[in-house]
């Protein structure tokens, strides 16, 4: 019989978290379920943590994150005060729902997504409506321009949130369809979470300085190695950054460590290092298309580090089970519309030559 509920907990605030992609403990496997780069961070990473004096520890650390910032603002150019930073974009994101969805008007992302959105959604009561995406996986602009404006959307709008590329589908929504999205929607904040832009998309960054209302979100921990470090971005109006900040420093102000400022500012000083190791997992993602293509796999076009397939006679659930079995670790969602697809991440040619391997020999029996 189920306890009953004491009434402290009746005051409890209960939310249904977020499942992260297994971090397995044994030993020879290749994983490729969490969209993680198989290439060590920049070799100046490296050297941050050799020189690091720990007397720096005694003290807090910059809360504004000085280095971090000044080093994102030389690479992108943009002004400091137009960028903000977090623990993760994961961080960044949460605070973006926190601060810019506050109305009773529903906030619009696509039904299949980065499925921490509607978490976050759920955690800070901010209500939502997901938007299907079209049967081949892309997204109709319309559907998030109100009909007064010419599009499909009956009803407010509190908000938008869209991944470009999408996850878990890699499609990547190209520019225009972005900026017709943000240009119709001027009464809501738009988040752009652009986590793998890096490997072949188009960031939209330039509409920061044509829409006040434009937030773009970007993260550390794929296309720069550093997903242990959990560091991620947001660039935006000067107003939108103020908004930002001022709900970060009334929640916690050191969300970033001073090593991790360190690392962050290395990293983005490795130019050469960066587009290499981009250029090599855009590479082995090309050849992952065609082999995967001979196996008998179908996939929306992937701009990212990651393919979303379906095989033409095997169902994902034995797939999956199959891989996991041979020490293979891909992701998949027990979710409408994708349960028969899995996620594979592009790891190094040697991790996918062992993929390869595999599936040729086991699809043999079917
Ligand atoms: C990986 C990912 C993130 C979060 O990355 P962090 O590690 O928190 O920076 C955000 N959005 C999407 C779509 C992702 O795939």
């Amino acid at each position: 019989m189920a306890e009953q509920m004491k009434t402290w907990e009746s005051r409890v605030h209960r939310v249904e978290p977020y499942t992260p992609g297994e971090q397995p403990k044994i030993q020879n496997i290749v994983k490729l379920n969490t969209n993680e780069n198989p290439y060590p961070p920049a070799p100046a990473v490296q050297r941050v943590l050799t020189d690091f004096d720990v007397e720096q520890l005694r003290k807090y650390p910059d809360p504004t994150a000085d280095e971090l910032v000044s080093a994102l603002s030389e690479n992108y150019k943009v002004p400091k005060d137009q960028i903000f930073v977090g623990v993760g974009s994961d961080d960044v994101l949460a605070m973006s729902f926190l601060t810019f969805f506050h109305s009773k008007d529903p906030i619009l992302f696509p039904d299949i997504t980065y499925s921490f959105y509607d978490v976050w959604a759920g955690e800070f009561e901010i209500p939502y409506e997901t938007i299907p995406l079209k049967e081949d996986f892309t997204i109709d602009p319309l559907d998030y321009i109100s009909v007064e404006k010419g599009g499909h959307r009956e009803g407010p709008i509190g908000g938008i949130v869209i991944p470009n590329p999408n996850a878990p589908t890699g499609i990547d929504g190209n520019v225009e369809m972005i900026r017709k999205i943000i240009e119709n929607n001027p009464d809501a904040v738009v988040i752009i979470d652009e986590a793998y832009v890096d490997f072949g998309a188009t960031s939209v960054l330039p509409l920061i300085d044509t829409y006040d209302n434009l937030m773009v979100v970007g993260t550390f921990s794929k296309s720069r190695s550093l997903a242990g470090s959990r560091i991620g971005f947001g660039f935006g109006s000067r107003k939108l950054i103020k908004y930002l900040s001022d709900v970060k420093y009334s929640f916690n102000s050191y969300t970033m460590d001073a090593i991790t400022l360190k690392i962050g500012a290395a990293s983005l000083g490795d130019t050469a290092y960066f587009e290499d190791t981009c250029q090599k997992i855009v590479a082995t993602r090309e050849a992952a298309k065609k082999r995967l293509k001979e196996l008998g796999f179908s996939f929306p076009d992937s701009k990212t580090n990651f393919l979303f397939v379906t095989h033409e006679k095997v169902k994902a659930t034995e797939l999956f089970a199959a891989l996991r079995k041979e020490g293979i670790i891909v992701r998949h969602f027990q979710q409408p519309r994708i349960d028969d697809y899995l996620r594979i991440t592009i790891g190094t040619d040697e991790q996918m030559q062992r993929l390869y391997d595999f599936l040729e020999d086991y699809l043999k029996q079917f």
